[in-house]
């Protein structure tokens, strides 16, 4: 994207409030001018007293010179503000639009880039990038305006008064300029955006180290660990200690520049007027190059921060860019109604994005309505990926899939959504009431649905210890619920949804034996005439399955129930026989 497209792509998002844009930069221009007439009205002031000394009784004009230049003060302020607040208005109705905009390419998205991309990043880049927007608009645009404006003003002051000291206090200007180029010049953009991507890794990484934490306690662990945090700061620190170094001296001979106007000119003055300086008019325009020099470094420093900020909002774009081109998942043009629920897996191939091999190698397989089928296999497989497939986390690169003699693609999403229920092992819940987590299922259900959910999902114990019952919010004042809990909370939340597919990922690994009974009981509740996919990883809650899916480097290699796996003798004999060993070993050491 080039530099001055970003103007044109902000005002692509502003919608109705274009207007309010291009009414703060005409402001801010005209409060710009305005706040040079209080300087004139004060080198008349100098003037008349000079030209009067020394019977001052003579200098009538003075207050009227005096209240001009307090009202163009004021009113240089009050047009300013008119500026600013037409622009923050545009501002925060542009910036509202581009998280609009971004949230609603999300949606569009197949979840599974979502996941892989990391909601923390998506979240991060559309809020802080919209705000990098909302600043540049608000701020410094008007600003800009006004910088592109006034010194064109202030050269033809200049001028008017003694061309001399005009052309001399253009110099230090002119070296000013040449200072600010070398830091702002073209490598800035790279600059700034390696400063992004330096702040986002450590931003990332931070969180990581955060999430590790507990791990870090268990095991005994130093920091150390996290070699990847302390890489992501050690870059940042490098990268901000080089890019200041680089800075220093051409910002050092900036700052001269332009804050030593003044002593150029009177340097310049003695120079070309000799030390008796006697012509008044030369001194009276010396005089007023002094006191109106000052605005001149404020200009430009405006003017040098314009193009570092045009290259903030520049990488910010692109960001937001890199949502906005994440391909949608395909919506069907004329949805299909499935006719019942058997799900059907045809030759399915599935690769990551960015990975050469495929998760998946032509999978088959057919899961009856109403019938419990598992998958079962050495981790890394391929049965999560064929669980988030069915309801199109991500759409399969060759063959099919279908429900009810319908390909997925062709299903309206909607229908897709209500047709299935997804219980993950790491099931989320919101930070709000237990009501509204479970209601999540049906937005309409009545406070009995609610009820009745929770109890099949046996979770009337966990509700009757909370201080508030149901309208306990998760995670406030110290309620926290153990990850047993979560998972038959969420198990009422799938209950209450009363979809006709259940995709179940078994989850075992944190619960106590007590919990895990009664998930056991709630899993089986929530399963009752429906048809269930189920990623298992203890056997002998699967040994019912009416179907028994053998999932190993991305195929299915042995398909059966358990008495007829086992007559194979094949890898699930082999699992099975090891799951017994796993047992004998734990009642043993129990
Ligand atoms: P299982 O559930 O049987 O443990 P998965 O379906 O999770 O197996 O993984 C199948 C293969 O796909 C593995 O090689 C795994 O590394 C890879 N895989 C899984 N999820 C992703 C992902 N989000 N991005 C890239 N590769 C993945």
């Amino acid at each position: 994207m080039k530099k001055e497209k970003v103007f044109p792509r902000l005002m692509g998002y502003a919608g109705k409030h274009k207007i309010l844009t291009y009414l703060s930069l005409v402001f801010s221009a005209i409060s710009g001018v305005l706040a040079i007439m209080p300087f004139v009205y004060i080198y008349f002031i100098i003037r008349d007293v000079v030209q009067v000394a020394p019977d001052f009784s003579k200098a009538t004009n003075l207050v009227f010179y005096g209240w001009m230049a307090v009202m163009f003060a004021i009113l240089s302020i009050i047009v300013y503000i008119g500026a600013l607040m037409c622009s923050h208005i545009a501002a925060f109705r542009i910036a509202g639009n581009m998280r609009i905009k971004a949230t609603e390419h999300l949606t569009t998205i197949p979840v599974g880039e979502i996941e892989e991309e990391g909601s923390g990043k998506l979240r991060k880049i559309i809020l802080d990038s919209s705000s990098a927007t909302e600043t540049y608009l608000a701020h410094q645009l008007p600003d800009m305006a006004q910088a592109m404006l006034m010194p064109i003003a202030i050269i033809v002051i200049l001028f008017i008064f003694d061309y001399r000291l005009g052309l001399v206090s253009l110099i230090p200007i002119i070296l000013g300029f040449l200072c600010m180029f070398k830091m702002v010049g073209p490598k800035m953009r790279k600059d700034m955006a390696e400063y992004q991507n330096a702040m986002e890794s450590m931003n990332n990484e931070g969180v990581e180290y955060v999430r590790g934490i507990p791990i870090v306690k268990t095991f005994n662990q130093s920091i150390y660990t996290f070699k990847r945090f302390k890489g992501a700061i050690d870059n940042y620190s490098h990268f901000c200690i080089s890019y200041t170094k680089r800075c220093r001296g051409p910002m050092i001979a900036f700052e001269i520049c332009v804050n030593s106007v003044f002593a150029f000119l009177i340097a310049m003055a003695l120079i070309m007027n000799g030390v008796k300086a006697t012509d008044q008019t030369f001194i009276l325009n010396l005089i007023f190059y002094i006191v109106f020099t000052p605005i001149i470094s404020t200009t430009l420093l405006r003017v040098m921060y314009m193009s570092e900020n045009t290259m903030i909002v520049e990488d910010a774009l692109r960001r937001v860019d890199s949502i906005l081109s994440i391909e949608p998942l395909k919506e069907a043009g004329n949805p299909l109604m499935p006719n019942g629920d058997e799900i059907r897996f045809d030759e399915v191939f599935f690769r990551y994005k960015n990975k050469e091999n495929y998760a998946l190698n032509g999978v088959s397989f057919v899961a009856k309505e109403n019938s419990i089928t598992a998958l079962v296999g050495p981790s890394g497989g391929g049965k999560s990926t064929i669980a988030s497939l069915i309801n199109r986390f991500y759409d399969v690169e060759k063959g099919s899939i279908s429900i009810g003699g319908v390909d997925v693609r062709n299903i309206a999403k909607e229908k897709l959504m209500d047709e299935i229920s997804y219980v993950f092992q790491d099931s989320k819940l919101l930070k709000t009431t237990i009501l509204e987590n479970v209601k999540m299922g049906k937005k309409d259900a009545s406070l009995e649905e609610v009820k009745e959910a929770l109890r099949l999902a046996q979770c009337d114990d966990i509700i009757a210890k909370l201080p508030d019952g149901l309208n306990t919010v998760i995670g406030a004042k110290g309620t926290y619920l153990s990850g047993g809990e979560m998972q038959r909370i969420s198990l009422a939340r799938a209950i209450l949804k009363n979809s006709n597919i259940i995709v179940l990922d078994e989850a075992t690994a944190f619960a106590d034996p007590e919990n895990e009974y009664l998930i056991q009981k709630a899993f089986q509740n929530l399963s009752k005439n429906k048809t269930v996919i189920m990623i298992a990883h203890r056997l002998s809650t699967i040994k019912n399955a009416d179907k028994i899916l053998v999932v190993n480097d991305g195929k299915i290699v042995e398909e059966g129930t358990h008495d007829s796996l086992i007559k194979e003798n094949g890898i699930y004999t082999n699992m099975w026989n090891d799951y017994q060993k796993s047992i004998k070993w734990r009642v043993r050491n129990a």
